[in-house]
């Protein structure tokens, strides 16, 4: 027996588009953020942003919530029906409609994977420069909605500084085309838009900004016997005045997992990795690099590896980029928790992390965007036992206390979703709070796109 709202759906979308038996609903009952769960009453598939106008328009007169969903990478519960409803899966919009060089523009829907964009602009000397370390998978429209970051955020900037319009369907099914446009000389409702986490829109369409490829780019890797030098050493490259296209880190708990999965060769007594590029014009960079070599070896490195041909350098991201991948080595579970703080506050919140951690018995691993100041704690429990997952949460939670006390925020890069809602109350003062509640309504004025995300009155 199927309920009226399903079985509108059907009619709208037809009935292969929709999924309600229970059994496949488990698959949308939680993002990357497995710590909570609940299944949709159903997940629809729309093939275009009418269907998507459609989905909207039925679900708010039947008063169900909707809920847009990417690749379900995220890892802040964002996807989470946390009160049923609809999920749209925008996996099948997923064309890349045009790739305009002379403009320095491309066309892509809301459901193409990231890497899928990279690819198709390989060899064309242009780049769309977020580079989340999930590109692999998440969606253009998924890093549209939490403003996805990666490794060369540090000198190329968020989703949001490459993002020139958008085609959204409101809370109320009509669909608003913003942009594209390079200055807006109107209020930045792009800039809004980006980021909102599916709560003002659903995104459907973006027009990306190009970035031309770098002439040229540098790459090493630098080991470290504590995590106290690595961090040193990116406050020295930044203050020197350096800003490479990026500073990544991973501790010693990382390495040896990446270690026994991919055998990169780390010395088993390495305390820390910083894989560092620079790029830009050729002439210069060899004068840079032999700077950050400088910096790295006045601070402690004992080896410094410099990628000498373009395979070499692949290789030295390959060991970063994988790393998340390998914690399935040391854990069954494990949540990747985002926070951030000021650049020269690094050594300190991870000395207090690997604090926390003992304190509520979780052992953590930690990846870093170093030279941003972003911080990815990896908590490692065993989702079995209830126990566990509470001190990981508990350890989660003091963490980003600690970020908040060293003038950070609980998120750089992923978003807040259910994970961080408590924490606004936080940050915000109940009016900012209430005036962004008044720009929700504006966009969504039944409150049905993704409710119970992000502000915590809804
Ligand atoms: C191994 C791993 C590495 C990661 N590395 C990074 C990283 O380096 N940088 C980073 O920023 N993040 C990273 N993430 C987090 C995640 O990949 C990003 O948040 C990503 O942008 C989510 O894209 P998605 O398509 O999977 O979106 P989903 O997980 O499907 O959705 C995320 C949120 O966006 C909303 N949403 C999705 N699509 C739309 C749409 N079309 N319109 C409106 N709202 C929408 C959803 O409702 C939800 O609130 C990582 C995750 C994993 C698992």
């Amino acid at each position: 027996m199927h309920s009226p709202l399903v079985k509108e759906l059907r009619k709208r979308l037809g009935h292969q588009n929709v999924i309600s038996a229970p059994s496949e609903l488990a698959a949308y009952d939680c993002d990357a953020f497995t710590v909570e769960r609940r299944p949709p009453d159903a997940v629809v598939l729309p093939g275009s942003t009418r269907q998507v106008a459609q989905v909207v328009a039925v679900c708010r007169q039947h008063g169900a919530p909707v809920i847009a969903r990417g690749a379900g990478t995220g890892l802040v519960g964002g996807c989470l029906p946390v009160r049923g409803g609809v999920v749209v899966m925008l996996t099948r919009i997923s064309r890349i409609i045009e790739i305009d060089l002379r403009n320095r523009m491309a066309v892509v829907e809301a459901g193409v994977p990231n890497i899928k964009l990279a690819r198709a602009l390989a060899g064309t000397g242009y780049h769309y420069a977020p580079d989340p370390a999930s590109e692999g998978a998440s969606t253009i429209g998924g890093n549209v909605a939490t403003n996805a970051g990666g490794p060369h955020t540090l000198k190329y900037g968020v989703t949001v500084n490459h993002v020139l319009g958008v085609e959204v369907v409101l809370g109320d099914g009509s669909i608003v085309r913003l942009g594209p446009v390079e200055d807006p000389a109107e209020l930045d409702l792009i800039g809004l838009l980006v980021g909102s986490e599916g709560t003002l829109g659903i995104v459907t369409r973006v027009w990306v900004r190009l970035t031309p490829d770098p002439q040229d780019y540098r790459a090493m890797r630098a080991i470290f016997d504590t995590v106290d030098d690595a961090t040193e050493t990116v406050s020295r490259i930044i203050a020197a005045g350096i800003i490479p296209a990026a500073m990544e880190l991973m501790d010693r708990g990382i390495l040896a997992a990446v270690e026994e999965a991919f055998h990169f060769g780390f010395p088993p007594d390495a305390g820390a990795v910083l894989v560092i590029e620079v790029d830009g014009p050729t002439a210069g960079l060899e004068k840079q690099q032999q700077r950050i070599v400088e910096f790295c070896r006045n601070s402690g490195a004992k080896e410094v590896l410099q990628a000498a041909t373009a395979h070499e350098r692949e290789l030295l991201w390959k060991c970063r980029k994988l790393a998340v991948g390998a914690v399935g080595r040391l854990s069954p579970s494990y949540f990747i928790q985002d926070g951030v703080v000021p650049r020269t506050r690094l050594p300190h919140i991870l000395r207090r992390i690997a604090e926390i951690g003992q304190k509520h018995r979780v052992r953590i691993v930690n990846v870093a965007h170093a030279g941003d100041g972003n911080v990815h704690p990896i908590l490692l429990f065993d989702e079995r036992d209830r126990q566990q997952v509470d001190r990981a949460l508990a350890a989660g939670r003091e963490l980003l206390e600690e970020c908040i006390r060293c003038g950070g925020s609980v998120t750089a890069e992923h978003g807040i979703g259910v994970e961080k809602i408590e924490f606004m109350n936080r940050l915000f003062a109940p009016e900012d709070l209430e005036a962004m509640n008044r720009i929700r309504q504006a966009f969504d004025p039944t409150g049905w796109l993704n409710p119970g995300k992000v502000l915590p009155v809804t």
